[in-house]
Order: C-alpha cells, then sequence, then structure tokens
C-alpha cells in the first residue's frame, strides 16, 4: 500500500523498539528509580525531588528526541506511559508517606494518571496511529484536551506545581479533580468512537471505514 502523507499514521515506518529515544526512556526511568532508592533509604527530600527532575526532564527529551528525528514507534509509546506511570507512583507514594497532608490531591491525581490517562493515553492502538501525538487526526476534541502542547502541561505539571507553590491541600484537590472530569469527559467520549474493522495503516481511512 502507497504510504499516506500523515506524518502520525503507522505506514510511514517500520516498527522497531532498539531506538535511541527508546533508549532515552529506559535511562531516564533507571535513574529516577535509583534517585527514588537513595530518596527512600537516607529520607532525603532533595533525592525525592531529582527523582521528579529525572522523570521530568527525561520524559520531554525522549519524546522530543523522538519527534526531532522522526523515530516514533508504537511500542515507544507504549514504553512510555508504563515508565511515567512507574515513575510517577514510586515518587508520590513516596512524598505522601512523609508529608500526609498531601494524601487527598495525591490520591485523586494518582487516580487520575494512572488509570484514566494511562487507558486514555493507549488508545491510540485502536488506530494506525503512532501516538498520541496525533490524535487529532481521529478525534480533534480529545487531542486538543489532552495531548496539544498546552494541555500537556496543565495536565501533568499543574497539580505538583500548585501544590509545590501554595502547600494548600484545598488548592491542589480542587485542580487535581478539574484534571479528572476533562480526562473522564475524554474517555467517556473516547469509548463512543467507532472502532475501525481493521488497521488500514493510515488513521483518517481508518476513521472513515468505521464510520461508513
Ligand atoms: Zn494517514
Amino acid at each position: 500500500m502507497q504510504p499516506c502523507e500523515h506524518r502520525g499514521c503507522t505506514a510511514a515506518f517500520a516498527e522497531q523498539w532498539n531506538t535511541w529515544p527508546n533508549l532515552v526512556t529506559a535511562v531516564r526511568t533507571i535513574a529516577t528509580v535509583v534517585a527514588w532508592a537513595v530518596a527512600v533509604t537516607t529520607g532525603s527530600g532533595g533525592w525525592l525531588l531529582a527523582a521528579l527532575l529525572c522523570y521530568w526532564v527525561g520524559d520531554i527529551a525522549d519524546g522530543l528526541l523522538a519527534r526531532l528525528t522522526h523515530r516514533e514507534t508504537r511500542t515507544g509509546a507504549v514504553l512510555d506511559v508504563l515508565a511515567d506511570r512507574l515513575s510517577v507512583c514510586l515518587v508520590v507514594v513516596s512524598y505522601v508517606s512523609t508529608h500526609p497532608a498531601a494524601a487527598v490531591p495525591a490520591t485523586v491525581f494518582l487516580g487520575q494518571f494512572v488509570v484514566i490517562d494511562a487507558y486514555l493515553t493507549l488508545a491510540f492502538a485502536r488506530w494506525s496511529l503512532l501516538s498520541p501525538n496525533y490524535f487529532g487526526l481521529v478525534d480533534t476534541t480529545v487531542y486538543r484536551l489532552n495531548w496539544s502542547p498546552p494541555a500537556k502541561a496543565t495536565n501533568t505539571g499543574a497539580v505538583v506545581l500548585v501544590w509545590l507553590l501554595t502547600g494548600s491541600p484545598l488548592a491542589a484537590t480542587v485542580l487535581a479533580a478539574v484534571v479528572l472530569g476533562v480526562k473522564s469527559y475524554s474517555a467517556l467520549r473516547l469509548t463512543r468512537l467507532p472502532t475501525p474493522p481493521v488497521l488500514s495503516g493510515c488513521a483518517v481511512l481508518d476513521v472513515r471505514a468505521a464510520t461508513n
């Protein structure tokens, strides 16, 4: 089949897992786990912050490298989702064990991130897409709410930043609940999208085949 013109469709590349961006994902996850292990054995808040930063910087770096070098893969997108959940769970659970005031916003945030956001982020595989970054080819609303650059920045960082800056459980919980609401709405919308009968290699053709 002739590859389509869309950058985010799977027909553009042969799938593989041994890419530089996936190596960056592996290294940043190991670095996060090591920094977290040092933090819990020494009781150091600085090392826990270092673990969070390893995750944050590494998560931006692997995605950016994949896009800039045109080495995005479906395997990489899935590994990235799993590595993110492991990193965030370790850091947040350890943080709450020494800062119990954060328990409520952290619970709302983890529920949203580990369950609903993971479901949303992995749903791209129902279409011939390389990653959620191209979900606009399938549904522009779900894309804008979840993976457009401003949505990504607020969904992942806002609750943590508000907590660190204000220390207010109420403000952090309200914000976490708003994100949970946006994710829940997106998940409902996603469940109603018709699933294509076969993967054609082009997400736009998949959508057409599913709605006809
Ligand atoms: Zn296409």
